[in-house]
Protein backbone atom coordinates (compact mmCIF):
# COMPACT_ATOMS: atom_id res chain seq x y z
CA UNK A 1 0.00 0.00 0.00
CA UNK A 2 3.06 2.25 1.06
CA UNK A 3 4.22 1.71 -2.49
CA UNK A 4 1.05 2.20 -4.19
CA UNK A 5 0.80 5.43 -2.15
CA UNK A 6 4.18 6.58 -3.19
CA UNK A 7 3.47 6.14 -6.79
CA UNK A 8 -0.02 8.35 -6.88
CA UNK A 9 2.12 10.85 -5.39
CA UNK A 10 4.91 11.06 -7.67
CA UNK A 11 2.35 10.91 -10.60
CA UNK A 12 0.47 14.09 -8.82
CA UNK A 13 3.78 15.85 -8.42
CA UNK A 14 4.53 15.06 -12.00
CA UNK A 15 1.33 16.48 -13.62
CA UNK A 16 1.08 19.52 -11.20
CA UNK A 17 4.77 19.96 -12.35
CA UNK A 18 3.45 19.72 -16.30
CA UNK A 19 0.62 22.69 -15.67
CA UNK A 20 2.43 24.67 -13.94
CA UNK A 21 5.02 24.53 -16.89
CA UNK A 22 2.61 24.80 -19.32
CA UNK A 23 0.58 27.65 -17.46
CA UNK A 24 3.98 29.60 -17.71
CA UNK A 25 4.48 29.11 -21.02
CA UNK A 26 1.38 30.11 -22.37
CA UNK A 27 1.43 34.19 -22.19
CA UNK A 28 4.49 33.73 -23.97
CA UNK A 29 3.50 31.34 -26.81
CA UNK A 30 0.34 33.92 -27.10
CA UNK A 31 2.59 36.71 -27.37
CA UNK A 32 4.67 34.99 -30.07
CA UNK A 33 2.05 33.87 -31.77
CA UNK A 34 0.54 36.96 -31.94
CA UNK A 35 3.81 38.77 -32.51
CA UNK A 36 4.08 36.29 -35.53
CA UNK A 37 0.30 36.89 -37.27
CA UNK A 38 1.04 40.45 -37.08
CA UNK A 39 4.54 40.03 -38.67
CA UNK A 40 2.90 37.80 -41.76
CA UNK A 41 0.60 40.29 -42.11
CA UNK A 42 2.71 42.68 -43.01
CA UNK A 43 5.25 40.64 -44.65
CA UNK A 44 2.05 39.68 -46.79
CA UNK A 45 0.66 42.91 -48.10
CA UNK A 46 4.72 44.37 -48.89
CA UNK A 47 5.03 41.27 -51.12
CA UNK A 48 3.21 42.25 -53.96
CA UNK A 49 4.32 45.39 -54.66
CA UNK A 50 7.62 44.55 -53.78
CA UNK A 51 7.70 41.44 -56.15
CA UNK A 52 6.52 43.75 -59.01
CA UNK A 53 9.44 46.81 -58.00
CA UNK A 54 11.72 43.90 -58.29
CA UNK A 55 10.43 42.29 -61.86
CA UNK A 56 10.66 45.59 -63.26
CA UNK A 57 14.29 47.00 -61.27
CA UNK A 58 15.30 43.64 -63.36
CA UNK A 59 14.09 44.17 -66.37
CA UNK A 60 15.42 47.68 -66.42
CA UNK A 61 19.02 46.25 -65.42
CA UNK A 62 19.05 44.15 -68.04
CA UNK A 63 18.08 46.10 -71.27
CA UNK A 64 20.95 47.60 -72.89
CA UNK A 65 19.66 48.69 -75.65
CA UNK A 66 17.70 51.62 -74.19
CA UNK A 67 16.10 53.37 -77.72
CA UNK A 68 14.49 49.75 -78.75
CA UNK A 69 12.73 49.72 -75.01
CA UNK A 70 11.59 53.33 -74.47
CA UNK A 71 7.75 52.44 -74.15
CA UNK A 72 8.34 49.01 -71.53
CA UNK A 73 11.30 51.60 -69.92
CA UNK A 74 8.17 54.29 -69.17
CA UNK A 75 5.88 51.78 -68.05
CA UNK A 76 8.68 50.09 -65.60
CA UNK A 77 9.21 53.21 -64.08
CA UNK A 78 5.81 54.04 -63.41
CA UNK A 79 5.24 50.65 -62.24
CA UNK A 80 8.47 51.19 -59.75
CA UNK A 81 6.54 54.52 -58.56
CA UNK A 82 3.13 53.21 -58.09
CA UNK A 83 4.42 50.69 -56.15
CA UNK A 84 6.65 52.66 -54.08
CA UNK A 85 3.52 54.99 -53.49
CA UNK A 86 1.69 51.45 -52.61
CA UNK A 87 4.46 50.32 -49.62
CA UNK A 88 4.83 54.04 -48.23
CA UNK A 89 0.73 54.14 -48.25
CA UNK A 90 0.60 51.14 -46.25
CA UNK A 91 3.34 52.25 -43.64
CA UNK A 92 1.68 55.28 -43.42
CA UNK A 93 -2.04 54.08 -42.71
CA UNK A 94 -1.49 50.90 -41.34
CA UNK A 95 -3.08 52.46 -38.35
CA UNK A 96 -5.53 55.13 -39.90
CA UNK A 97 -9.41 53.31 -39.84
CA UNK A 98 -10.62 52.51 -43.13
CA UNK A 99 -13.23 54.48 -44.40
CA UNK A 100 -15.70 53.53 -47.46
CA UNK A 101 -16.36 55.68 -50.41
CA UNK A 102 -18.28 55.15 -53.91
CA UNK A 103 -16.30 52.86 -56.04
CA UNK A 104 -16.87 52.26 -59.90
CA UNK A 105 -15.36 49.03 -59.71
CA UNK A 106 -15.99 48.69 -63.67
CA UNK A 107 -12.69 50.88 -63.92
CA UNK A 108 -10.45 50.00 -60.67
CA UNK A 109 -10.95 46.47 -62.10
CA UNK A 110 -9.80 47.21 -65.33
CA UNK A 111 -6.83 49.29 -63.49
CA UNK A 112 -5.74 46.38 -60.99
CA UNK A 113 -5.90 43.67 -64.71
CA UNK A 114 -3.55 46.28 -66.36
CA UNK A 115 -1.71 46.20 -62.69
CA UNK A 116 -1.15 42.51 -63.28
CA UNK A 117 -0.43 41.88 -67.15
CA UNK A 118 3.19 42.15 -66.88
CA UNK A 119 3.07 39.09 -64.47
CA UNK A 120 1.15 37.26 -66.13
CA UNK A 121 2.98 38.14 -69.38
CA UNK A 122 6.20 36.45 -67.73
CA UNK A 123 4.30 33.45 -67.27
CA UNK A 124 2.88 33.44 -70.71
CA UNK A 125 -0.60 33.80 -69.53
CA UNK A 126 -3.25 36.02 -70.80
CA UNK A 127 -5.90 37.71 -69.04
CA UNK A 128 -9.08 38.08 -71.00
CA UNK A 129 -11.77 39.98 -69.29
CA UNK A 130 -15.06 41.15 -70.31
CA UNK A 131 -16.66 44.29 -68.06
CA UNK A 132 -20.14 45.64 -67.89
CA UNK A 133 -19.71 49.56 -67.68
CA UNK A 134 -20.32 51.62 -64.85
CA UNK A 135 -21.05 48.87 -62.17
CA UNK A 136 -20.67 51.04 -58.56
CA UNK A 137 -20.05 49.34 -55.19
CA UNK A 138 -19.64 51.40 -51.55
CA UNK A 139 -16.32 49.97 -49.80
CA UNK A 140 -13.21 51.08 -48.77
CA UNK A 141 -10.68 51.18 -51.91
CA UNK A 142 -7.64 49.24 -50.12
CA UNK A 143 -9.94 47.01 -49.08
CA UNK A 144 -11.45 46.20 -52.53
CA UNK A 145 -7.70 46.16 -53.67
CA UNK A 146 -6.74 43.43 -51.68
CA UNK A 147 -9.77 41.18 -52.41
CA UNK A 148 -8.93 41.84 -56.26
CA UNK A 149 -5.62 41.73 -56.03
CA UNK A 150 -4.93 38.26 -53.77
CA UNK A 151 -7.77 36.33 -56.08
CA UNK A 152 -5.71 37.43 -59.08
CA UNK A 153 -2.40 36.95 -58.02
CA UNK A 154 -3.48 33.68 -56.92
CA UNK A 155 -5.08 32.80 -60.46
CA UNK A 156 -1.77 34.02 -62.18
CA UNK A 157 0.59 32.35 -59.53
CA UNK A 158 -1.40 28.79 -59.62
CA UNK A 159 -2.18 28.60 -63.16
CA UNK A 160 0.01 27.14 -65.74
CA UNK A 161 2.11 28.81 -68.33
CA UNK A 162 0.68 29.60 -71.49
CA UNK A 163 -2.59 29.57 -70.37
CA UNK A 164 -5.28 31.83 -69.83
CA UNK A 165 -7.16 33.52 -67.10
CA UNK A 166 -10.77 34.92 -67.42
CA UNK A 167 -12.26 37.70 -65.98
CA UNK A 168 -15.85 38.45 -65.87
CA UNK A 169 -18.14 41.22 -64.22
CA UNK A 170 -21.89 41.99 -64.50
CA UNK A 171 -24.80 42.91 -62.91
CA UNK A 172 -27.07 39.97 -61.52
CA UNK A 173 -30.51 39.82 -63.56
CA UNK A 174 -32.25 41.86 -61.25
CA UNK A 175 -29.50 44.78 -61.05
CA UNK A 176 -28.99 44.71 -57.19
CA UNK A 177 -25.66 42.71 -57.38
CA UNK A 178 -22.41 43.22 -58.60
CA UNK A 179 -21.33 39.50 -60.35
CA UNK A 180 -17.17 39.06 -60.39
CA UNK A 181 -15.63 36.08 -61.75
CA UNK A 182 -12.07 35.20 -61.65
CA UNK A 183 -11.28 31.52 -63.35
CA UNK A 184 -8.34 29.88 -64.02
CA UNK A 185 -6.98 26.85 -66.00
CA UNK A 186 -4.30 25.56 -63.22
CA UNK A 187 -3.28 23.01 -60.67
CA UNK A 188 -7.24 23.51 -59.24
CA UNK A 189 -8.28 23.07 -55.21
CA UNK A 190 -8.58 19.76 -53.45
CA UNK A 191 -10.13 21.32 -50.35
CA UNK A 192 -12.26 24.39 -51.28
CA UNK A 193 -13.40 25.12 -47.96
CA UNK A 194 -9.94 25.03 -46.21
CA UNK A 195 -8.37 27.22 -48.16
CA UNK A 196 -9.85 30.27 -46.54
CA UNK A 197 -8.56 29.39 -43.10
CA UNK A 198 -5.62 31.38 -42.02
CA UNK A 199 -2.11 29.36 -42.77
CA UNK A 200 -3.74 26.87 -44.99
CA UNK A 201 -1.65 25.87 -48.13
CA UNK A 202 -2.34 23.43 -50.81
CA UNK A 203 0.53 24.37 -52.74
CA UNK A 204 4.11 22.65 -52.31
CA UNK A 205 6.13 24.26 -54.68
CA UNK A 206 5.72 28.33 -54.83
CA UNK A 207 6.21 30.65 -51.76
CA UNK A 208 3.28 31.94 -49.96
CA UNK A 209 1.99 32.29 -46.28
CA UNK A 210 -1.74 31.08 -46.78
CA UNK A 211 -2.90 34.54 -45.78
CA UNK A 212 -4.22 36.16 -48.71
CA UNK A 213 -7.14 34.22 -48.96
CA UNK A 214 -7.57 34.10 -45.38
CA UNK A 215 -7.28 38.50 -45.24
CA UNK A 216 -10.11 38.24 -48.49
CA UNK A 217 -12.57 36.27 -46.35
CA UNK A 218 -12.48 38.93 -43.38
CA UNK A 219 -13.33 41.43 -45.53
CA UNK A 220 -15.98 39.95 -47.53
CA UNK A 221 -17.09 38.74 -44.65
CA UNK A 222 -17.24 42.28 -43.19
CA UNK A 223 -18.53 43.68 -46.19
CA UNK A 224 -21.55 41.25 -47.00
CA UNK A 225 -19.64 40.04 -50.56
CA UNK A 226 -20.59 36.66 -50.47
CA UNK A 227 -17.69 34.49 -52.19
CA UNK A 228 -17.92 30.73 -53.76
CA UNK A 229 -15.21 29.04 -55.21
CA UNK A 230 -15.31 25.96 -57.50
CA UNK A 231 -12.26 23.70 -58.20
CA UNK A 232 -11.50 20.49 -60.08
CA UNK A 233 -8.29 19.35 -59.65
CA UNK A 234 -5.44 19.39 -62.64
CA UNK A 235 -8.09 21.83 -64.47
CA UNK A 236 -8.43 24.92 -62.31
CA UNK A 237 -10.46 27.19 -60.57
CA UNK A 238 -13.34 29.63 -60.26
CA UNK A 239 -13.43 32.08 -57.46
CA UNK A 240 -16.65 34.38 -57.65
CA UNK A 241 -17.78 36.99 -55.56
CA UNK A 242 -20.82 38.97 -55.38
CA UNK A 243 -21.24 42.43 -54.09
CA UNK A 244 -23.97 44.39 -52.98
CA UNK A 245 -24.28 47.23 -55.65
CA UNK A 246 -24.42 51.12 -54.61
CA UNK A 247 -27.64 52.16 -55.52
CA UNK A 248 -27.35 55.40 -57.69
CA UNK A 249 -28.85 57.86 -55.80
CA UNK A 250 -30.41 61.63 -57.71
CA UNK A 251 -27.09 63.51 -57.76
CA UNK A 252 -24.94 60.77 -59.12
CA UNK A 253 -27.20 60.28 -62.02
CA UNK A 254 -26.82 63.44 -62.80
CA UNK A 255 -23.15 63.26 -62.57
CA UNK A 256 -23.33 59.48 -64.62
CA UNK A 257 -25.18 61.27 -66.97
CA UNK A 258 -22.28 63.63 -68.10
P1 LIG B 1 -0.67 31.88 -50.52
O1 LIG B 1 0.17 33.08 -50.16
O2 LIG B 1 -0.13 30.60 -50.00
O3 LIG B 1 -0.99 31.83 -51.98
P2 LIG B 1 -3.53 32.22 -50.06
O4 LIG B 1 -4.28 32.38 -48.78
O5 LIG B 1 -3.71 33.28 -51.09
O6 LIG B 1 -2.01 32.07 -49.66
O7 LIG B 1 -3.95 30.82 -50.68
C1 LIG B 1 -4.01 29.68 -49.84
C2 LIG B 1 -3.79 28.41 -50.65
O8 LIG B 1 -4.92 28.20 -51.51
C3 LIG B 1 -2.59 28.47 -51.60
O9 LIG B 1 -1.41 28.08 -50.93
C4 LIG B 1 -2.98 27.47 -52.67
O10 LIG B 1 -2.68 26.16 -52.24
C5 LIG B 1 -4.51 27.58 -52.72
N1 LIG B 1 -4.99 28.43 -53.85
C6 LIG B 1 -5.45 29.71 -53.78
N2 LIG B 1 -5.86 30.15 -54.98
C7 LIG B 1 -5.66 29.13 -55.84
C8 LIG B 1 -5.89 28.94 -57.26
N3 LIG B 1 -6.42 29.91 -58.01
N4 LIG B 1 -5.57 27.74 -57.78
C9 LIG B 1 -5.05 26.74 -57.02
N5 LIG B 1 -4.80 26.85 -55.70
C10 LIG B 1 -5.10 28.02 -55.11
Amino acid sequence: LAILLFIVVLMNIYILNKSIIRSATRPYEILQKYTNVLFNDTMHELKTPLGILNINLDLLSRNSEPNKYVKRMKTAIKQIQVNYESIEYYIKNRKIKYSKEKINLSTYLESRIEYFEDIANSKFIKIRSEIENKIYVYMNSLELQRVIDNTLMNAIKYSRPESNVEINLALDENKNYALLSIKDYGYGIKDTDAIFDRFSREDTIQGGFGLGLNIVKTICNKDGIKISVESKENFGSTFSYRFEIYKIKFLDRIEDAK
